[in-house]
């Protein structure tokens, strides 16, 4: 089944609702409303607002019954943003599907359940997904941290074990990996195994979270004084750090590190390894870098004119570093932006734009309202890092959603995730 052609304005497919295939929407809607006939692609109708996961695998709820399932719904619905909530389907065309390859000669995508989608430019966006290194048993026996079901299996599975465990039996979880994201759940777990402990009339001491990290710092990419407030914090809210410390097999209940050392674990959840989309090991005539991300040239481009990689799923040398951009949102937004620009150039026969960025810092909460903001070589810490952190995370909501709703979406979750500090 192929959609039809009678539309002839030039026709934008967007493959991924993440970051960068947003931005790119809106921009080519702000720029050139009309000019070009848009459709956004996405295996849910739902943006995935990977910022706040860690606050939704971890957040209490109180209450009544019926207040319990309104909290649940707002919880899901503030890292699930509907689509519909972002665009208007007058001007995008919203498709839910799964995508499985794209022929770039007859410029079609395909689509799980036979659906073709014909483009004239096309942007690939489709992120990346949880890594394991071939660590043995490691997919099998834990939980990666990268959708919103695993946010909710994290956060349901912790609740049902202090509840189900023997109160004389400790309580061991293990988090994989002491980046970013490892980093900032172990911080606010602290905060919701302790509200666990006094509700099912734990000892509090009975409760352990160890982060595992196979390199001798917490952050890579951090300044070094970031890295060691950040080790400090953890300490301060007893988190145990293992550094130079690698996983090498996972049991049910332990997982086995560099020398044979069994470390116990009833629930594992792994942040330490990302990739890039296994959708993109169909596509062929492309090439592939580190993590499995797609080659672009300055441009953005695949080896194709009408074809563009965004965010996550490319691979993109920072100009003004000579190394690769981390994969995180502001670098996402950028491509989505510079996609959406060159597009229009190709349409109207311009010049195209050597892609440029400015990384513009960031902030990582550990624990309650902490956080440790860097800015171009200053270092904020406590409250009002947090507050830093609060002003980027409005940041990324205006990237994705115009101006009320950003704000809204911002308001809702600081006030809603502010009761679990
Ligand atoms: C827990 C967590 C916390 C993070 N926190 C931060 C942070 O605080 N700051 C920061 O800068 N970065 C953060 N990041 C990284 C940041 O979220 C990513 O760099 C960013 O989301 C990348 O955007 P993207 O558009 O490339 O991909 P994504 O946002 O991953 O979007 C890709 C989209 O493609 C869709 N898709 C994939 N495959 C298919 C398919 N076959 N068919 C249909 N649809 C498909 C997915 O459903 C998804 O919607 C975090 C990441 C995680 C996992």
């Amino acid at each position: 089944m192929q959609d039809n052609k009678k539309n002839n304005k030039p026709k934008v497919v967007i493959l991924g609702a993440g970051f960068a295939g947003i931005r790119c929407a809106r921009n080519l809607l702000k720029h050139a409303r009309g000019e070009t006939k848009i459709t956004l692609v996405d295996q849910n109708m739902y943006h995935t607002f990977f910022p706040s996961l860690y606050e939704l695998a971890t957040f209490h709820v109180s209450g009544t019954k019926e207040g319990k399932r309104n909290e649940f719904h707002i919880a899901r619905e503030m890292s699930a943003i509907h689509l519909k909530n972002i665009f208007d389907e007058k001007h995008v065309d919203l498709v839910k599907g799964i995508i499985e390859n794209v022929d770039f000669s007859t410029q079609e995508v395909f689509l799980r359940g036979g659906r073709i989608l014909p483009y004239d430019y096309l942007v690939i966006a489709l992120g990346s997904e949880t890594f394991y290194y071939g660590i043995k048993n490691l997919e099998m026996f834990s939980y990666g941290l990268k959708t919103i079901d695993d946010a909710m299996n994290i956060r349901d599975t912790i609740h049902e074990l202090f509840f189900r465990k023997d109160p004389q039996e400790d309580i061991h979880i293990v988090v994989g990996g002491g980046g970013f994201t490892g980093t900032e759940f172990a911080g606010e777990l602290m905060g919701y195994a302790r509200r666990l402990a006094r509700m099912a009339k734990r000892n509090e001491s009975k409760t352990h979270i160890t982060i595992v990290e196979a390199s001798s710092f917490l952050l890579p990419g951090a300044m070094e004084r970031v890295q060691v407030l950040a080790k400090e914090r953890l300490k301060k809210l007893h988190v145990r750090i293992l550094f130079n410390t690698r996983i090498e097999d996972v049991e049910k209940d332990c997982v086995i590190v560099s020398g044979g050392k069994k470390i116990p674990h009833d629930i594992l959840v792994w942040t330490a390894g990302i990739k890039a989309s296994s959708t993109l090991s169909h596509l062929t005539g492309v090439d592939f870098k580190e993590k499995s991300c797609l080659a672009v040239n300055t441009k953005l481009q695949l080896p194709y004119e009408n074809v563009f990689a965004a965010g996550d799923n490319s691979y993109c040398i920072d100009p003004a570093t000579g190394t690769a951009l981390p994969l995180t949102a502001p670098a996402a937004i950028s491509h989505g932006e510079y996609a959406a620009r060159n597009i229009l150039h190709l349409a109207r026969g311009e010049d195209l734009e050597d892609f440029t960025f400015s990384f513009p810092g960031f902030s990582v909460p550990i624990g309650g309202k902490w956080a440790i903001a860097q800015y171009k070589g200053f270092v904020i810490c406590g409250f009002l890092g947090w507050f830093g952190k609060e002003l980027v995370m409005l940041q990324y909501f205006l990237s994705i959603l115009p101006f009320p709703k950003a704000l809204f979406h911002w308001l809702r979750a600081m006030v809603f995730y502010m009761r679990n500090d």
